[in-house]
């Protein structure tokens, strides 16, 4: 292994769980590439990187956008280095019970979470190949076992995990690893949006949520994050295919 510091492409990460992940992957003394829909916003978390002492680039994409997806990772490999690590984490929901699901719906959330992932991996894996070395992180959820109102969310985020297995089975031979993370309860803004929807106080929402789980808690980015560092590190070579969940309790 070269003592170079890794590229690391974190999409989504201009708030949330990306921005955790991002921050965390800098600490760890990677190269770190926010992406997100808005370029201002990307620059605000990779400002704090760069005061942290990290190494940080904004980058305003979307990952659904197959020519800006191919412009950025272009640039990523100009301005910072080859990209051999990837964390799929760029995310939307649009919830509705079936009856009341507009087509709309359905394809936006596939465009992001399915579309997006597939767009950024197709883009990377060129490079993690050459470098013999990948490691690729996929956002999925508890929400793939089955969710009432995210007929369209929990499609994609099973269908995440079908393209992570995949994935690991056709990379592997390359050095390159993918794992899914399926988070539970995490305290973001999508969260705070699902409340909202509901009519019901954040604090409420959350602890309800908490009085469920085992560990009797809500998650934190950091809890995503902390995870997202061991499977992309390089000891974790041997971890591919998995789909972990991260949810203070077991899920099947
Ligand atoms: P979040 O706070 O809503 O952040 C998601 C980020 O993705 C936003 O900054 C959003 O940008 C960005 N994004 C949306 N569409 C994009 C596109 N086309 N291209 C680039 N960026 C795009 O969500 P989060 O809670 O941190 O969730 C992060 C990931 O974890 C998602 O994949 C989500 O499905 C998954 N997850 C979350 C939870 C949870 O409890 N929070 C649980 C399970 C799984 P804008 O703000 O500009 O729209």
């Amino acid at each position: 292994m070269s003592n170079e510091p890794r590229t690391a492409i974190v999409t989504g990460a201009a708030r949330g769980i990306g921005a955790g992940v991002a921050q965390r992957l800098a600490a760890d003394g990677m190269k770190v590439v926010v992406l997100d829909l808005d370029e201002a916003a990307c620059e605000l978390v990779a400002k704090e990187i760069r005061e942290a002492g990290g190494t940080a680039l904004a980058a305003g994409c979307d990952v659904s956008d197959e020519a800006a997806v191919k412009t950025t990772v272009a640039r990523v490999v100009e301005e910072v280095g080859a990209p051999t690590v990837l964390v799929n984490n760029a995310g939307i929901i649009r919830d509705n019970l079936i009856f009341k699901m507009t087509l709309e719906d359905w394809e936006a959330v596939m465009a992001v979470h399915l579309r997006g992932s597939f767009l950024m991996t197709r883009a990377c894996q060129t490079h993690m190949t050459e470098a013999g070395f990948g490691r690729i992180v996929n956002l999925s959820s508890v929400s793939a076992l089955g969710n009432r109102g995210q007929t369209n969310y929990s499609a994609a985020k099973a269908g995440l995990q079908g393209f992570t297995k995949t994935l690991a089975i056709e990379l592997g031979k390359f050095g390159v690893t993918a794992n899914a993370i399926g988070p539970g309860f995490i305290e973001t803004e999508m969260t705070q949006a699902t409340a909202a929807r509901i009519g019901v106080p954040f604090s409420d929402f959350t602890a309800m949520a908490a009085a469920e789980i085992p560990v009797q808690r809500t998650g934190k980015p950091e809890d995503i994050a902390h995870t997202a560092s061991f499977l992309v590190s390089e000891g974790a070579g041997f971890v591919s295919g998995q789909v972990i969940y991260v949810a203070g309790g077991p899920r099947d």
